[in-house]
C-alpha cells in the first residue's frame, strides 16, 4: 500500500530537521506525499518545495494554526495546499506572529516570579532561526536541570491551567478558514481524538465547522486508537468531509513518533489524496 503522511513540523516551528530534510526523509521512507505543517507559521514551505525531486514524494504546502475551542482553549486547523504567498493569508499569519511575541516574553517573567533563572535570549536561542514556542521553553527547562524532561516542564509549568501558561490571542476558527480558503488551501480539523469530547459532542462541533468551511478531518493520527480512526471515518462518511491523516512528526521533539509511521503502526494509505484534491479543486470551481 503506497502510504503518505499530511502533518509534519520542521525548524521553521518546533521540530528538528530542516525543512528540505523533512521531504528528503519522506523520500527515503518511500512515501507518495508529504504536507509540511508548522505552527502558526509558513517560513519554512520555500525550502520545503524547493526540495522537490522527479522521484520524489508529492509535496504538499501546509500549515497548523491555533484556534479558538468552542468553551475555552484551542484547538488546532491544519490547512493543505496554501499558497504561503497569498496577500491576506500572509497578513493573518503576521498577526498570529505578534501575538506569539507579545505572549512569550510573559512566559518568561512568570517563570522568572517563580524563581526559575531563564531568559527571553535562552528561550531564542533554543528555538534557533525558527518560531519560539512552548517546546523551546521546556527544552531550557531541561537543559538548565529544572526538570527532568519536557513532560514534566509542560505538566508543573507551560501546559494550560499551570502556573507559567499564559494565553495568546488566537483566530477563531472561522477566521483561520477563511484564510486558508482565501490561499487556495482546504481546512482539516486536526487530532480531533485529542480534544477528548464524548462522540456526539465531537460531531456536533464537527458539524458547526463544515458550516464555516472546514473541509476534512484527521482520522488517521499518531494518537488515535483504532476504535477513534474507525469512529472518525464513520463520522467524515456520514458528514460529507474529507479524510486526512498524518504523523505529527517533530523529529526529535518527539522521539516516539517516525514520520509515515508514527509510532510505528500509521498508516495513512495515498488513496486518501483524490478525496483531499476533490475538495480542494472544488473550492477553485
Ligand atoms: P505553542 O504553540 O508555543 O503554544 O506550543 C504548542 C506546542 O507545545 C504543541 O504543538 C506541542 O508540540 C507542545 N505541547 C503542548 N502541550 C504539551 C504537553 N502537555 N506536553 C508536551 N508538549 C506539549
Ligand atoms: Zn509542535
Ligand atoms: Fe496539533
Ligand atoms: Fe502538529
Amino acid at each position: 500500500m503506497k502510504l503518505i503522511d499530511l502533518h509534519t513540523h520542521s525548524t521553521a516551528s518546533d521540530g528538528t530537521l530542516p525543512p528540505a530534510q523533512v521531504a528528503l526523509a519522506a523520500a527515503q521512507a518511500g512515501l507518495s506525499a508529504v504536507a509540511l505543517t508548522d505552527h502558526d507559521t509558513t517560513q519554512g514551505l520555500a525550502e520545503f518545495l524547493e526540495a522537490a525531486a522527479s522521484s520524489g514524494p508529492e509535496l504538499v504546502p501546509g500549515v497548523e494554526l491555533s484556534v479558538d475551542r468552542p468553551g475555552g482553549g484551542s484547538m488546532h486547523m491544519v490547512g493543505l495546499w496554501v499558497d504561503h504567498e497569498e496577500p491576506r493569508f500572509k497578513q493573518g499569519l503576521e498577526r498570529v506572529q505578534t501575538a506569539r511575541k507579545q505572549r512569550n516574553p510573559k512566559i518568561v517573567a512568570r517563570l522568572q516570579e517563580l524563581g526559575v533563572d531563564i531568559t527571553m535570549d535562552e528561550v531564542v536561542a533554543a528555538a534557533g532561526r525558527g518560531q519560539v514556542g512552548r517546546p523551546h521553553f521546556a527544552q531550557v527547562l531541561v537543559d538548565k536541570g529544572v526538570v527532568a524532561g519536557p513532560g514534566e516542564a509542560f505538566g508543573r509549568f507551560l501546559k494550560r491551567g499551570a502556573p507559567a501558561y499564559m494565553e495568546k490571542e488566537r483566530l477563531n476558527p472561522s477566521q483561520a478558514m477563511e484564510l486558508i480558503r482565501g490561499a487556495g488551501g482546504i481546512s482539516v480539523l486536526a487530532h480531533p481524538g485529542l480534544l477528548e469530547l464524548h462522540p456526539a459532542a465531537l460531531e456536533e462541533l464537527v458539524k458547526g465547522l463544515k458550516e464555516q468551511g472546514l473541509m476534512g478531518i484527521e482520522a488517521y493520527y499518531s494518537e488515535h486508537n483504532p476504535a477513534t480512526e474507525r469512529r472518525l471515518l464513520e463520522m467524515a462518511a456520514r458528514l460529507g468531509l474529507a479524510v486526512s491523516g498524518g504523523s505529527d512528526f517533530h523529529g526529535h521533539n518527539k522521539p516516539g513518533i517516525r514520520l509515515g509511521a508514527g509510532k510505528g503502526t500509521l498508516r495513512v494509505p495515498a488513496s486518501l489524496l483524490a478525496g483531499l484534491k476533490q475538495a480542494r479543486d472544488a473550492l477553485s470551481g
